[in-house]
């Protein structure tokens, strides 16, 4: 199972990723959590990728698309993905075509921008395992400490309200139309992201299912 997750940036594709991926047993992989950990080890890929990723920018397709050609690699995605977070531009995904990746579906979550806005400025992330929360929507257990692994929850540096308003700008223009590359290809479902989380997941696993 292939699986890609579409949707703005706070549409919930990380807090899906995470539930589906122990429900199916495959890896979720966010090329966000890879760039971010590459920018805290000071890696090559990192240290292009730092000024574009806090402005809000894509980091260029050469450089993401060699990362996850690397991780699609591992032993552990001999059974299949998720990818949440890539491709994010045509490009990215006619590369994966190239790479012989057959993509089951694309779910597009889809969230207005209004809502979107409301949501970063209240998430948090664990700066250990990249784990995903919300002040009022998901809360962790305890108050600034990650449920999965103990790490600190902090707010991410692109989560500033400018730097939203760029992403989701960005989004609009440059990852926008792989919804219309998937229904081309009669892989695109899209699901209204604004209802509660389990129903979400219930709404992906009925397409998966199918
Ligand atoms: P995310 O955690 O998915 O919101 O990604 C955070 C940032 O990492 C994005 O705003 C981009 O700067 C960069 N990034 C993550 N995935 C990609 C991608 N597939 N293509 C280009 N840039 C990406």
């Amino acid at each position: 199972m292939n699986l890609i997750l579409l949707g703005a940036p706070g549409a919930g594709k990380g807090t899906q990723a995470e539930i589906i991926c122990d429900k199916l047993g495959i890896p979720s992989i966010s090329t966000g959590n890879i760039l971010r950990e590459a920018v805290k080890n000071a890696t090559k890929a990192g240290l292009e990728a730092k000024s574009y990723m806090e402005s809000g920018k894509l980091v260029p397709d050469s450089v993401v698309i060699a990362i996850l050609k690397d991780r699609i690699a591992q032993d552990d995605c001999k059974n299949g993905f998720i990818l949440d977070g890539f491709p994010r531009t045509v490009p990215q995904a006619e590369a994966l075509d190239q790479m012989g990746i057959v993509i089951d579906h694309a779910v597009d979550i889809d969230v207005p921008d209004q809502v979107i806005e409301k949501r970063l400025s209240g998430r948090r992330v664990c700066e250990g395992c990249g784990a995903s929360y919300h002040i009022d929507n998901k809360p962790s257990a305890k108050e600034g400490i990650c449920d999965r692994c103990g790490g600190n929850l902090i707010i991410r540096k692109d989560d500033k309200p400018e730097t939203i308003r760029e992403r989701l700008a960005v989004y609009h223009e440059q990852t926008e139309p792989l919804k219309g590359y998937y229904q081309k290809a009669g892989k695109l479902v899209s699901i209204d992201g604004t209802r509660e989380i389990a129903e979400i997941t219930g709404q992906i696993l009925k397409v998966l299912e199918a």
